[in-house]
């Protein structure tokens, strides 16, 4: 089994006397043969996360156990984990061969023949059985990506890390190696961490998500969860391209309050907001709706800033008074024709809102 557990894992570092706490207090139970993605934005932890599973950072508080053992004070070499860096960290002077040779060589004493084999077969696996030859920089950098991860399915090991493996490739190619990863993993059935700053990355591949910010855990959840039930405004706001629209609202009776508009709720909206006196409002931008006039209570009129053509549908950025500098954000059919400087009525339908506390950002309806 290779269940890996982070318990209750910190990591100080000193800054010239200063404390920085980079990972604080994380805990994550990653099942056996689970791709778990760790996203947030930069400088949120995600790599000195990593660099404590693998060993290359010593940890301050906390555990981290593999199949149940506590793994804090073994060395990198004897945790049975094979890690990918986004610089393929290969081996200039040798060829891919001689690349995917190396760690079997090092870490097994498996037979000649056998590690000949393995290589191979991997190799066949990842469609690089023709450039065994070659060394590295006479590779693309996708098929670099491809010997670098090679280089850690013919270990066999008991979890796989991965530090942006994909970055440094085109957006189009990123795509392909991104359903290959998957396919891979899934063949494999190895245990993952795969790190990246990238929601879109994060939502098509884990299994499930850990969002990382400053440091804390904000929330682990399937990706489906993370965009239809964020456990707060951080994760609402992170996940999801474009993001979530938000208003800043003060309570007042059975109306949210802001600058650019009044929003009635029901009863049982009330009661989701409970004591708070001022709430963050969201709405996705899929859930804005343009309607032809204002029928309902949650219409309201606004004029059209600018309209981002995106093929199958318009991001069409609404002002709610002309002069107005904030704009909000609805996602409507690509076939339909809307311009800037058109006036339009938005409709917010109160099924589709999210509600924050707007102090806590924790998550009220
Ligand atoms: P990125 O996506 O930019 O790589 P990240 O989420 O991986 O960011 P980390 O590299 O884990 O973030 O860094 C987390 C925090 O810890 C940052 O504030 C960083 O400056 C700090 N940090 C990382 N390594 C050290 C170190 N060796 N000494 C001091 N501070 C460090």
């Amino acid at each position: 089994m290779s269940a890996l557990t982070l318990d209750h894992v910190t990591k100080l570092f000193d800054d010239d006397g200063d404390e920085i706490v980079a990972v604080d207090d994380v805990s994550i139970d990653i099942a056996d043969g689970e791709f778990l993605v760790l996203v947030g934005p930069s400088g949120c932890g995600k790599s000195t996360t990593l660099r404590m599973i693998a060993g290359l950072e010593s940890i301050s508080r906390g555990e981290i156990r593999l199949g149940g053992t506590v793994i804090n004070d073994k060395p990198p070499a004897d945790r049975d984990i094979a890690m990918v860096f986004q610089s393929y960290a290969l081996y200039p002077h040798m060829t891919v061969r001689e690349n995917m040779r190396f760690g079997l060589e090092e870490s097994t004493d498996m037979a000649d023949d056998d590690i000949e084999r393995t290589v191979t077969d991997t190799a066949e696996m990842l469609g690089i059985s023709s450039m065994l030859g070659r060394k590295p920089k006479e590779l693309s950098g996708g098929q670099q990506q491809r010997v670098a991860l090679g280089r850690a399915i013919v270990r066999d090991p008991e979890v796989f890390l991965m530090d942006e493996p994909l970055s440094n490739l085109d957006a189009k190619l990123r795509a392909e190696m991104r359903t290959e990863l998957q396919r891979l993993q899934e063949d494999l059935d190895t245990t993952t961490v795969y790190v990246t700053h990238d929601q879109t990355e994060a939502m098509t591949m884990g299994d499930k998500i850990a969002i990382l910010n400053d440091g804390r855990l904000q929330q682990v959840a399937t990706p489906l969860e993370a965009y239809h039930e964020p456990a707060n405004r951080f994760v609402a706001g992170f996940i999801g391209e474009p993001s979530m629209n938000f208003f800043e609202m003060e309570v007042q009776g059975d109306r949210l309050v802001g600058e650019e508009f009044s929003y009635p709720v029901s009863e049982s909206t009330l009661e989701n907001v409970g004591d708070a006196e001022r709430v963050t409002l969201g709405v996705r931008p899929e859930d804005v709706r343009l309607v032809g006039e204002k029928t309902d209570e949650h219409d309201f009129q606004t004029t059209v800033d600018v309209v981002e053509p995106m093929g199958r549908e318009n991001n069409v950025y609404l002002a709610f008074t002309a002069d107005s500098e904030a704009t909000f954000v609805a996602s409507v059919d690509g076939m339909r024709s809307v311009e800037a400087g058109q006036p339009a009525i938005a409709r917010i339908p109160e099924e589709a809102i999210h509600l924050f506390d707007g102090d806590t950002g924790v998550t009220l309806q």
